[in-house]
């Protein structure tokens, strides 16, 4: 493929690490970031906006519906913040996503199937001229199942739960490690039980257990698997 440009599909479970590892590949080789996860967590919020959290764990779906069809999303550089954010309707939301409420509620949202393909839609719309590094759960499997390259990230569930609580504190929430990890726990069955576009490895995807490496080691790997690919016919 030499020096034309190729999707990367980057997924795995929840706080393995993907995101921090996208965009550190996305900056190093100069291709866009796109944080799927964003997605799904801003519909939730949408949902939770309207009240439909605050009596049930599981609206019906027909509400979901009714908020989807006003739910607008754009994401655009913030060159100050140097990240990408996500914008709810016009209003900038990348911050309020990540609450623990929102990732609470987030995978029973995300197991819909008219809120996944509005999504799906997006993140297609979004890759078109390759040139991406996209995170999240299905990308490899069902979003972009001819990407060039697919890495499915994991990690020790008392890793990625240490990694998760340690970023919410870092941004000043007040949250319990063991709920954190019982969060992580629930998403994880959830996301890969679901009926539609369930997590799982796809079979051409190369596995990345980061348990144990540092960022820059990760690097190194993923640098020996592009050049790789960059050689071939
Ligand atoms: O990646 P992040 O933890 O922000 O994703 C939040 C949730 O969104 C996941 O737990 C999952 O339920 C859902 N998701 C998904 N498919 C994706 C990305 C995220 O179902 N491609």
């Amino acid at each position: 493929m030499k020096n034309q440009k190729i999707i990367i599909a980057l997924d795995g479970n929840s706080s393995c690490g993907k995101s921090t590892y996208a965009k550190r590949i996305a900056t190093e080789i100069g291709y866009a970031y796109i944080d799927t996860g964003a997605m799904y967590r801003s519909v939730t919020l949408a949902a939770m906006e309207k009240g439909l959290f605050d009596e049930t764990e599981a609206p019906p779906i027909e509400q979901i519906e009714e908020v989807l069809k006003t739910v607008e999303l754009n994401l655009r550089f913030n060159p100050h913040k140097q990240r990408t954010e996500i914008f709810l309707n016009g209003r900038m939301v990348e911050d309020l996503i990540r609450r623990m409420e929102v990732a609470d509620h987030v995978s029973y949202i995300a197991a819909i199937s008219s809120v996944r393909r509005k999504m799906v839609e997006y993140q297609r719309k979004l890759g078109e001229e390759k040139g991406v590094v996209m995170d999240g759960r299905d990308i490899g499997t069902v979003v972009f199942p001819k990407a060039e390259l697919k890495i499915f990230l994991t990690a020790s569930p008392e890793v990625r739960a240490i990694r998760r609580y340690k970023e919410l504190i870092e941004k000043g929430m007040l949250v319990e490690l063991e709920e954190v990890r019982l969060n992580l726990e629930k998403r994880d069955h959830i996301d890969s039980s679901r009926e539609d576009s369930p997590l799982k490895q796809a079979d051409d995807s190369i596995v990345l257990d980061n348990s144990e490496m540092t960022v820059e080691e990760q690097m190194v790997w993923f640098r020996e698997k592009f050049d790789r690919l960059r050689t071939e016919e």
